[in-house]
């Protein structure tokens, strides 16, 4: 075992504070990752405040949170043959899975049906508790890190590792290019990379905001149309238009009414995470054969597809970066959506 330092909530609501715990020793196929940047995802906060026990078998405390983490390798097991050190890579959401299931084979790791390994506030293969990236090192198989853009900051990297793969799969998978009506609902951490992935698939790109506040940032990252869903003539006006909405947001929303803005044989994704249950009108669904789906992060070869696209399109996201030391004051500005439009903390100041 070996030494790390970060930030825990040690016990659920407490705010982060300082934490010292044990990483493993580095096996034969392990990274070690000297963490340079982590962004702070809303789930963090959930988690931290142990907001979504339910869903969940147990809550882990301390808890250090952090799963959109950019760093560089500081060494290597006898048998890595992906990464060297001084490579700049990264960790998402998860760090195992079984490797066995069928959804595991199929590179979709995120939905293993035996044993998805979170980055923290879960159990290894072991039992041992495992620690985010509030931290200052990660030890992690080389099979589960990515490779960061050697061309773009990796500040502005990290969020892509949930965000941007949150927002790339579902894209991708509904086929979201050239052509194709594509709706952002909120433009937020994740619907700003909605905006911004969307438009570099090629598709024409609307979002549907609760008001008109952040427009001229909406059409800067991307998109071609923007509406405020506040306005009850925005649903009148764009009934049946869109091949597939993406609704980012976490607020209780009338689904129905967002379903009738698809167009025949149109999908609309959640990946918000409402706290209550949302009733659905049947005929929302039926009139048009449309569909409600879900979609939860991406798997490992996804990922690095995205972390690619990326490159190649020179997308990152839009970012302010924090001092650890203001991570709580930074976790309230997220719960009044006063960030534009992710914050990444800085490791170095830890
Ligand atoms: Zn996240
Ligand atoms: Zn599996």
């Amino acid at each position: 075992m070996s030494k790390s330092k970060g930030y825990a909530a040690l016990k659920a609501k407490a705010p982060l504070a300082p934490y010292s715990f044990e990483r493993r020793e580095p096996r034969e196929r392990d990274v070690v990752i000297e963490i340079k940047y982590c962004g702070i995802c809303h789930s963090d906060i959930h988690q931290t405040r142990d907001e979504w026990s339910e869903y969940q078998e147990e809550s882990i405390f301390p808890m250090v949170p952090g799963h959109e983490i950019a760093g560089v390798v500081s060494s290597v097991g006898s048998k890595v043959t992906k990464y060297k050190v001084g490579d700049k890579v990264g960790v998402g959401c998860f760090v195992d899975s079984c490797r066995t299931c069928a959804e595991c084979k199929a590179g979709l790791e995120q939905y293993c049906t035996v044993h998805t390994v979170w980055t923290y506030n879960a159990r290894d293969k072991e039992g041992t508790p495992t620690y985010g990236g509030y931290s200052d090192r990660i030890v992690v198989d080389e099979n589960y890190v990515l490779r960061m853009p050697s061309n773009l900051p990796l500040d502005a990297c990290a969020p892509l590792l949930c965000a941007g793969i949150t927002l790339y799969s579902p894209l991708k998978h509904w086929n979201a290019g050239p052509g194709k009506k594509v709706a952002i609902v909120g433009l937020g951490g994740l619907g700003h990379m909605g905006v911004k992935l969307a438009h570099a698939l090629g598709a024409e790109v609307t979002v549907l905001s609760q008001s008109l506040k952040k427009q001229a940032d909406g059409k800067r990252l991307g998109a071609d149309h923007y509406y405020a869903t506040s306005d009850a003539e925005t649903f009148t006006k764009l009934k049946g238009t869109f091949d597939l909405i993406i609704n980012t947001v976490s607020a209780q929303l009338d689904w129905s009414e967002y379903l009738s803005l698809l167009k025949v044989d149109g999908t609309m994704v959640i990946v918000g995470l409402p706290e209550k249950d949302i009733p659905i009108d049947a005929f929302s669904l039926g009139a048009g054969r449309r569909s409600l789906a879900g979609s939860q992060i991406g798997g490992i070869r996804e990922t690095q597809e995205m972390l690619d696209f990326c490159a190649q399109h020179g997308l990152t996201c839009d970012i302010e970066v924090v001092p650890m030391q203001k991570v709580n004051e930074a976790y309230e500005r997220v719960l009044k959506s006063d960030v534009r439009y992710r914050f990444v903390i800085d490791m170095a100041t830890l």
